[in-house]
């Protein structure tokens, strides 16, 4: 691939500005909506406190190399400084199985990616997330319940036996346990198309959970399926609102759920930031629209993105569809070249910034104290069939 080169003079990257709703939903206090909607336990210090960093500093200092933080792209620059190490949820979960001398696993990222670190880490290393409140809008989009009731809905159209489950790794343990119960396998916006191929192998139809748009990129745009080749199950519809016909002559059968942050790019972005800003090139997340991602000029993962920024040559210019405190630093980092957010309002992911300074701090400080506070401990059985779902992943050729 060429990269365009564009004739701008590179500028600072300037924010857009934000709205009060986002605001509403960070830092202190539960959201009822939310996946787990928990406040955290004790006093959280507030965030006024001039002496949060030096507490957080004092506090790891203590806990040595009995803890381990890991911080994924898209936290806050205030948390992010105090990440070990930093990643997408797939690299960090492998991260905290490589350090088994860590007891303390700090988790600042989301509630799923909290599990999936569970999940892979020895008995002995204790994973906490920060702000339990910390969930994630798509994960929340499939319940445990719901993908069994659809289960059964294809097992009485007389296609589940040909079908193969493919969740993305943006999904809660009991999806991964039900994927790897039921033959399949975990995916991330970096092996889809392996995945998807690899499932190909073992059955006739592929049951995708839970993001209908990494899913429908994949399979139309690197499989060369056709959108009819897809349907859309509905869980809040009788038999997911597909007939019986549907089901049986679909090839990918796409769950209803979205990523509330890359949901919100349009195709009218693209267009709007190529008319402003001639020769600038499109960069996006799969987890954005199909109708985006085709006007696009590069898909791919959040480690793609970062990537193509570091190789990018100067004085190229660049929008980005992802989350904005990945674009801010990725901006940051590339002085050299022209980095704007493709949408012209903020586009944070809410859930992911609960974790924030004073989460992190009483956290830390709880951990100090000998409080184990925020644990995510996956049931047993469900982390073996889970395990048994992210194995299937490693071993994709
Ligand atoms: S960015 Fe989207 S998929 Fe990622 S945690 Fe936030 S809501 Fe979930």
């Amino acid at each position: 691939m060429t990269i365009a080169e564009s004739p701008v003079t590179p500028t600072a990257f300037s924010e857009p500005s934000s709205t009060p709703l986002a605001l509403l939903l960070l830092g202190r206090g539960s959201d009822p909506e939310s996946e787990r909607g928990v406040d955290c336990p004790g006093e959280l210090p507030p965030a006024s406190d001039p002496d949060l960093v030096a507490r957080a500093l004092a506090a790891k200092a203590t806990l040595g190399s009995r803890v381990f933080v890991l911080g994924h792209h898209y936290q806050r620059d205030e948390v992010i400084q105090f990440a070990d190490v930093t990643g997408d949820s797939f690299k960090l979960a492998r991260e905290a199985a490589a350090r088994p001398e860590a007891e303390f696993i700090v988790f600042c990222g989301v509630h799923f990616m909290a599990e999936s670190a569970d999940i892979l880490t020895s008995d002995s290393q204790t994973v906490v997330l920060p702000d339990l409140a910390a969930g994630c809008s798509m994960a929340d989009m499939a319940s445990d319940q719901q993908v069994r009731e659809a289960w059964a809905a294809l097992e009485a159209a007389g296609v589940a036996a040909d079908t193969i489950p493919v969740t993305y790794m943006n999904s809660s343990a009991a999806i991964k346990g039900f994927t790897g119960e039921h033959g399949g396998l975990v995916c991330t916006s970096s092996n889809a198309e392996r995945a998807l191929r690899w499932a190909f192998e073992q059955g006739t139809k592929v049951f995708f959970l839970p993001d209908e748009h990494l899913g429908r990129n994949t399979a139309v745009r690197e499989l060369g399926l056709t959108l009819e080749d897809c349907v859309l199950y509905n869980p809040w519809k009788p038999n997911g609102g597909l007939t019986v016909e549907q089901l049986r002559n679909a090839k990918v059968i796409l769950w209803r759920g979205h990523c509330s942050v890359h949901g919100r790019f349009s195709p009218e972005n693209v267009d709007d930031v190529r008319a402003r800003i001639p020769g600038i090139n499109v960069l996006v997340h799969p987890e954005c629209t199909y109708e985006v991602v085709e006007k696009a000029d590069y898909v791919g993962s959040t480690e793609y993105i970062i990537r193509m920024l570091d190789q990018a040559p100067a004085g190229s210019a660049w929008a980005i569809g992802t989350e904005l405190n990945l674009v801010r630093r990725v901006a940051a980092a590339h002085p050299d070249k022209r980095v704007v957010f493709l949408e012209k309002t903020v586009c944070y992911c809410s859930t992911m910034n609960r974790i924030d300074l004073p989460h992190l701090v009483h956290q830390l400080e709880a951990l100090v104290r000998g409080d184990v506070i925020n644990q995510i401990h996956v049931d047993p059985i469900v982390a073996a069939h889970a395990r048994t779902a992210l194995e299937r992943m490693l071993a994709l050729p």
